[in-house]
């Protein structure tokens, strides 16, 4: 609530004071209210995470932390595809047939693109209008940060509030833009890739990389007029996908048409999922892959705190205008003044 607001209407400001209050829970509070399934303390305590302020973010740690050991055993499903080719579509009904299979949902996303327009692709409400009211399925807005990596850090550790609210299925939802299927792909079980009828990998901007990276292709508006062309593309992914290197886990990425208008295929990607969830809990390979990642994780953090804490020095802040002008000006390299800069973060300058 802004300012101006609160001035314009005295109750507002008490009603802005009263949320103030409420942040001020004790980690406990938080903690049972996610173990107990709430969905209030448990989009507050992802609120918290979201937050830059480091009181905040001391107070998040603590919550993730107790949260850790009372975790569900999940399964995590990152979902990317071009913009318009039917990601929101698809996670509504893939997402009410595992809700008919009993599973709890949980939606997250991860949106690059909300750092510059601070809106969110899982923001309209019009979207997944039905897995939005169902009691089985939570479903959270991409967090508004500066940084990918900022954005991609909040999605781990709001998965681990999730499922220690008893979530055993994510789906984490990307849109393909490049960088950010690299950071999905690093957090998730089965990344599965949607794609349009019709189009080249380059003509909807998808990397060769991250066609690689896929455990599932689906050509999705296999329906009506599109239905021929899915077909089509759906064998030219097949021939594609055979020429790429075998798999470490043993798995066969398949190739899928379906349409989320219909729901025809549906079932058959629910299949997938289950098949491969059973592979590699099977041969080891999906502990191994949470064992990769679960490092991948600290390495992140570690970076990512470093560096807040270095911008955040007040050496470091003094020192960079002068420093910067200086490069700017040809007179010091940035590597010698990056160097500058680590000494006065260490007090050796
Ligand atoms: P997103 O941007 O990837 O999330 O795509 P949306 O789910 O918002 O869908 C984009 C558009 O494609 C919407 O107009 C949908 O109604 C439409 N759409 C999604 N899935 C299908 C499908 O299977 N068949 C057809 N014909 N249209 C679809």
């Amino acid at each position: 609530m802004s300012d101006s607001t609160s001035q314009l209407n005295p109750r507002l400001r008490g009603m802005s004071g009263f949320i103030q209050r409420r942040r001020e829970l004790p980690v406990t509070a938080y903690v049972e209210g996610i173990l107990s399934g709430d969905r209030v303390m448990l989009s507050r305590a992802i609120t918290l995470i979201e937050s830059t302020l480091p009181a905040h973010r001391e107070k998040a740690i603590q919550i993730i932390d107790a949260c850790m050991p009372h975790r569900v055993s999940s399964f995590r499903v990152g979902i990317t595809g071009p913009p318009g080719v039917g990601k929101s579509t698809f996670i509504e009904v893939l997402g009410q047939l595992a809700g008919s299979h009993g599973r709890r949902l949980a939606v997250l996303a991860v949106d690059p693109s909300s750092m510059v327009s601070q809106g969110s692709i899982l923001g309209d409400k019009t979207r997944m209008e039905r897995l939005s009211a169902a009691d089985y399925a939570y479903i959270r807005p991409s967090p508004a940060g500066s940084t990918l990596g900022g954005v991609a850090g909040m999605t781990r550790e709001t998965i681990i509030l999730c499922e220690a609210a008893g979530y055993d299925l994510l789906f984490v939802e990307t849109v393909g833009v490049g960088q950010s299927e690299l950071a999905v792909h690093n957090m998730v079980d089965f990344f599965l890739l949607l794609l349009l009828p019709g189009a080249g990998d380059e003509l909807q901007g998808i990397k060769r990389g991250i066609v690689e990276m896929a455990d599932l292709l689906v050509v999705n508006k296999a329906d009506g007029d599109g239905a021929a062309a899915a077909m089509r593309a759906c064998v030219a992914y097949r021939n594609a996908i055979h020429l790429f290197p075998a798999r470490e886990n043993g798995w066969e990425t398949a190739v899928n048409t379906c349409s989320a208008a219909t729901g025809a295929g549906i079932p058959e990607i629910w299949h997938q999922l289950m098949a491969f969830q059973e592979h590699t809990l099977a041969n080891g390979s999906f502990a191994d892959r949470r064992r990769m990642q679960v490092l991948s994780w600290l390495e992140d953090s570690v970076q990512s705190s470093l560096r807040m804490h270095f911008n955040r020095h007040p050496m470091v802040k003094a020192l960079r205008p002068e420093l910067e002008a200086l490069i700017l000006s040809g007179k010091i390299s940035p590597v010698l003044a990056a160097e500058r800069l680590l000494k006065a973060y260490r007090g050796e300058a």
